[in-house]
């Protein structure tokens, strides 16, 4: 089974809470992320109570599964 579109995989800049630092990560489709960990400082971001995932909480754009 081949899926249709883009194979292209959707970036998200998030940013860190912790130290600042902005990163580009992977958006999975399909599934909210509930959490990403900091590529500087290592931290692990939760997303917030009430909120979608971290890509919605925390970064430019928002998750497949919130946009539709
Ligand atoms: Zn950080």
């Amino acid at each position: 089974m081949k899926l249709a579109g883009g194979k292209r995989t959707k970036k998200a800049k998030i940013k860190c809470l912790n130290c600042g630092h902005v990163q580009d990560i992977d958006v999975p489709k399909g599934i909210c992320l509930q959490f990403y960990k900091c590529e500087r400082c290592g931290k692990m971001i939760n997303s917030p109570k009430g909120s979608c995932c971290v890509i919605c909480a925390y970064s430019d754009t928002k998750c497949p599964v919130s946009v539709g």
